[in-house]
């Protein structure tokens, strides 16, 4: 059974210097008629009553609806899908109100993951975000004071003109938030966007590796748990959409660029939005075989810090991992290890991990 829905919200205020999603700016498209195909195309999707558990509303910016267009999408998930456990939605904080806020918890949000990036305000205006750091406390506050605390904070590391008081600063403001989860992505500079159009290099291997074992160690002093390569929560509050990705689990997933996972498939659906609107989804569809199901389940699931269940993965590919892989596995032996039933790589090595799972795959 499938558990989790993806769903895409593409509209956003700014676009910002990094970003590749799929995206359009605010108002440029009818947000209504989005909606209505959006939510037709769930329809179709015919999702079994009651099989939710989670569903994670991603963008774009969500919270760049309008208050009725929230309130048309968010109402229609909360009386369709009333077995979700965890239902989140990611929200920029300078489009977050009170009114919005009180809707979310009244159809449901539990989960909120909140675009931070850095507390640096001359670099959020070299990423040409279109929030302050006052956006960000006031929207920790409204959403703290209508209940909502289970919030996920989202920050980048490696940024243009950052040093380590950046850091120690993004840091002190994580440990004072007393925020459930946060995560560090490293900044990924992608063809077509405006830092890669400006040039703008990034940093060293080495630095990137610097600042992330000290994002590490020091949100490790403050009592979060490293699960997953880029993201660190208090005990329990772990992302169980995310997981439902890293655990190599089946997804659906509706609106602009979303992709699914059903039965065998991966399925992309257009970024056009002209063509989104036509209701002309053209996904991207790729039919896994039985090789890419196996070399994709090891992908994710060595991206967490837990690994794999070597049960889990017999009962999944009907054979023993540790005797399949026996060579592929002392190539790597001095960096992967097996504790209580699970496969995993060693903590110190999850950084570099891609070496190693060639290594492991090949
Ligand atoms: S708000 Fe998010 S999706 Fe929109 S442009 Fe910025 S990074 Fe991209």
């Amino acid at each position: 059974m499938i558990e989790a829905l993806y769903i895409h919200i593409p509209f956003c205020r700014h676009i910002c210097a990094y970003c590749d999603f799929a995206k359009v700016m605010t108002g440029s498209f009818s947000h209504e008629k989005y909606l209505n195909v959006l939510l037709s195309e769930i329809e179709d999707l015919k999702i079994p009553d009651d099989s939710l558990k989670t569903i994670y509303i991603g963008g774009g910016t969500p919270s760049e609806l309008s208050y009725e267009e929230l309130d048309m999408l968010l109402s229609y998930l909360h009386s369709h899908f009333p077995s979700v456990e965890e239902f989140t939605m990611e929200c920029n904080p300078e489009s977050l109100n009170e009114e919005k806020v009180s809707l979310m918890k009244e159809t449901g949000i539990n989960r909120v993951s909140l675009g931070v990036q850095t507390r640096d305000e001359s670099i959020l205006r070299i990423l040409n975000r279109s929030h302050n750091n006052f956006d960000v406390d006031r929207a920790l506050s409204l959403l703290k004071e209508k209940g909502i605390d289970n919030i996920n904070l989202d920050f980048i590391y490696g940024l243009p003109s950052s040093s380590s008081k950046t850091l120690e600063e993004d840091l002190e403001y994580v440990k004072n938030s007393g925020c459930k989860h946060v995560s560090f992505y490293s900044l990924q500079i992608e063809e077509g966007t405006l830092l890669y159009n400006q040039n703008y290099q990034g940093l060293s291997e080495d630095e990137y590796r610097e600042q992330y074992d000290f994002i590490k160690e020091r949100l490790k002093e403050m009592g979060y748990l490293r699960y997953e390569v880029s993201n660190f929560s208090l005990p329990g509050y772990e992302s169980k959409h995310n997981l439902t990705y890293w655990h190599d689990l089946q997804y659906y997933a509706a609106g602009l660029g979303a992709a699914s996972y059903i039965g065998k498939e991966r399925r992309i659906n257009t970024k056009s939005m002209t063509s989104y609107l036509k209701k002309e989804f053209h996904p991207k569809l790729d039919i896994l075989t039985p090789e890419d199901e196996e070399m994709e389940y090891l992908m994710l699931n060595l991206r967490l810090v837990s690994g794999f269940s070597l049960q889990e993965y017999e009962n999944r590919f009907q054979k023993d991992f540790l005797s399949s892989y026996q060579t592929q596995i002392k190539k790597v032996q001095d960096y992967v290890q097996v504790k209580n039933g699970y496969f995993s790589l060693k903590e110190e090595y999850i950084y570099t991990m891609d070496s190693i799972l060639l290594d492991l795959i090949s």
